[in-house]
């Protein structure tokens, strides 16, 4: 069972030992579907992350002489130990996060996964020949660890981004220092506190705090050669600023506004169905959330009068009331007013609210209820902006063209869907949608590890997952050498 006590103590993991805050302090740690105290931990400030950098680099050299083998091998025990410890992991994010259980369950499985990628991609790095591109010399090149490398995680998936961090910066051979989001840090913290003999020493190093404190001085120092944040495009900016004035490497996953295209021939019913899990999964916080549908003329009326009450057969509750609860809360009263707001200006704006649009009935958590709005234009701010809760708007587009349009207005560009039953429209949606990732026929479900995951324009740069990740956490030497006769 997850320690989810009141008053529950964490600590951090720094140099293989759980310390608590250089300077004492700690924080509470709420569950989002009661507001209840679930848990205090450290609170971090910028002498923490001082203490995890000297640990990190008394770690460094030896780590990153590792074999690959070596390293997969750490990799495939922290899996091993997510894996034994699912139900807690799992019953924890739930808690700490406000995720129904099978969501959470689900969760955790992916990070094991996660990690057994990259154990296996370690030993797989590829690259160019080497050879005599200059008569006389030998060139080669050597893809080599980066050194320390910071990562700064979000709330919404906040160990599985976590293991899309840890992941390619182990198998690299660098060595880590995790900042978790200042208000879900349990499940990164349990896991560290478990793979404290798998991992040798100092090669990760988990600090709480929160973003201008820990996360600004992770970003400042300049033993950091690479800082990579999913989060906010704000923060994002905020960091790629600051990081230059070391000039470290950034790594940005950030936020998202996905476009769902639904051409007049696409199966009603798997696009309904796909938009159910599209919108409102992790309660619509998802960077790649279907939150804009564009429907086109022939098909739009018919969509919504399916869509809505499909959406309202959405079960919402207190995740611990059982596994039939498919919506949890949002994360956090200030969450909850930021997306009961959007609808406020929205609807003064002229649009409608078909379905939703209110706190969902309790007083206690912080729930938004399964919303659909429509007579929405382009350029209102709940189309351009991303809203992070169970909003979906619906447009109407007058044609394949229009739909692609208003699908590639818009400063984000993390991932898109297209649903038709024509291959060679999907395959010129896949081909113009201006997205890091394209669904043809679905939406959301299908991320995996060996594929990459990443934005375009303001969604940021680097990829997560895949060989892609691994490369972005290596820096590209030539060596060359004179070849004597
Ligand atoms: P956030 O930007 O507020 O916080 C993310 C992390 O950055 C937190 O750990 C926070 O403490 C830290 N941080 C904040 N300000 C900082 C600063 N000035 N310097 C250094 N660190 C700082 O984001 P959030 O609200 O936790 O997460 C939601 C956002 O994350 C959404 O925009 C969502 O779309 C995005 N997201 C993107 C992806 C992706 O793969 N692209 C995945 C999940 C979430």
């Amino acid at each position: 069972m997850a320690d989810t006590r009141p008053n529950a103590q964490f600590r951090n993991v720094v140099g293989g030992q759980e310390v608590e805050a250089v300077e004492g302090a700690t924080r509470e740690i709420l569950n989002p579907a009661t507001g209840a105290v679930i848990a205090t931990v450290p609170e971090g400030t910028a002498a923490d992350v001082e203490r995890a950098v000297e640990a990190a680099l008394a770690a460094k050299r030896e780590w990153n002489a590792s074999t690959p083998g070596e390293r997969a091998a750490v990799l495939l025990g922290i899996a091993d130990a997510i894996d034994a410890h699912s139900d807690e992991l799992g019953q924890l994010e739930s808690a700490n996060a406000g995720k129904p259980l099978e969501a959470a369950r689900e969760e955790i499985a992916a990070c094991s996964d996660v990690l057994r990628y990259f154990a296996g991609a370690a030993r797989n790095l590829e690259g160019k020949a080497a050879g005599e591109y200059i008569k006389g010399y030998t060139s080669m090149v050597r893809r080599e660890p980066i050194g320390i490398v910071a990562g700064i995680a979000p709330w919404n998936y906040p160990l599985m981004m976590a293991a899309w961090k840890l992941g390619p910066a182990l198998a690299a051979g660098n060595v880590q220092i995790l900042k978790p989001a200042e208000g879900t840090p349990l499940s990164l913290l349990r896991l560290a506190e478990l793979t404290r003999d798998a991992i040798p020493a100092g090669v990760l190093n988990v600090v709480t705090g929160d973003g201008p404190s820990v996360g600004q001085a992770l970003v400042a120092h300049p033993a950091i050669g690479l800082v990579s944040l999913t989060g906010d495009v704000r923060t994002g900016k905020a960091i790629a600023r600051s990081a230059a004035d070391t000039l470290k490497r950034v790594h940005l996953e950030l936020g998202g506004k996905a476009p769902v295209v639904v051409l007049d021939d696409a199966d009603l019913d798997q696009t309904v169905a796909a938009i159910r899990v599209a919108g409102f999964w992790n309660a619509g916080q998802d960077c790649t959330a279907g939150t804009r549908v564009i429907a086109t003329r022939g098909v739009h009326d018919a969509l919504l009068e399916r869509l809505v009450p499909a959406v309202e057969s959405l079960r919402v509750g207190d995740p611990a009331e059982g596994d039939e609860i498919e919506m949890g809360p949002v994360i956090s009263r200030r969450q909850q007013e930021r997306v009961l707001g959007f609808l406020e200006r929205a609807t003064a704006a002229g649009a409608t609210v078909l379905t939703g649009g209110d706190g969902a009935g309790s007083a206690s958590g912080s729930f938004v209820a399964p919303t659909v709005v429509t007579g929405v234009a382009q350029d209102s701010e709940i189309v351009q902006n991303e809203v992070f809760g169970p909003v979906v708007t619906v447009q109407r587009a007058d044609d394949h063209e229009q739909a692609i349009a208003f699908a590639n207005d818009s400063r984000y560009g993390l991932a898109a869907s297209v649903f038709t039953e024509s291959v060679g429209r999907a395959m010129d949606a896949a081909r113009r949608l201006e997205f890091g990732c394209v669904w043809v026929n679905d939406h959301l479900t299908p991320i995996t590890s060996e594929m990459p995951h990443g934005g375009f324009k303001e969604s940021g740069y680097g990829k997560d997952m895949s060989m892609y990740s691994l490369e972005d956490y290596t820096q590209v030497k030539h060596v060359a050498i004179r070849i004597d006769r």
